[in-house]
């Protein structure tokens, strides 16, 4: 699951932060079916940039999104934004990256923006830690969320993940 090309990679470290990150989002918590994908690598690439804005500042955590929005604006322009949890195929990797990765990151910021910190972050802390070892859908992170915030969140997730 490793993004490491060039093309790709514009820091060093983002590629050694997202593989260190696969240890708790894709190792440690497994989608159960390539078609939640986007909850190994879109949590990935979130915790990736939020792992910058950690190290360097709130500066590298956007720029680490504004990669994101622009990968996914790219897609899109070819007809390619689709649900998180879509599982048609895609027509190469980039539009699946894009959708998966990308829109994956910007949906965890989006979430975190509505919720607030707190709540989010307290969403992702149980929803890792109540499904460590074991294999998760798109609906164990909705619920996580939704038990962490106390809301309905089935239109804001019919919107970025079912479709
Ligand atoms: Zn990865």
């Amino acid at each position: 699951m490793s993004l490491a090309t060039k093309e790709n990679d514009p820091a060093q470290d983002w590629v050694i932060i997202h593989e260190l990150t696969h240890g708790w989002w894709g190792n440690l918590v497994t989608c159960a079916t390539l078609q939640d994908f986007w909850l190994n690598e879109g949590i990935t690439t979130f915790m990736t940039a939020a792992w910058k804005e950690h190290r360097y500042g709130r500066a590298a955590y956007v720029a680490e999104l504004d990669i994101a929005r622009a990968r996914l604006e790219k897609a899109r322009a070819k007809g390619y934004d689709k649900p998180l949890a879509w599982s048609g195929s895609y027509p190469s990797l980039g539009a699946r990256r894009a959708v998966q990765y990308s829109k994956g990151a910007l949906f965890m910021d989006y979430l975190r923006t509505t919720l607030g910190d707190t709540v989010f972050w307290a969403g992702l802390r149980s929803y890792t830690r109540a499904h460590a070892g074991g294999t998760v859908t798109s609906i164990d992170f909705e619920r996580a969320m939704e038990d962490a915030s106390g809301r309905d969140l089935q239109r804001i997730f019919k919107d970025w993940v079912f479709g």
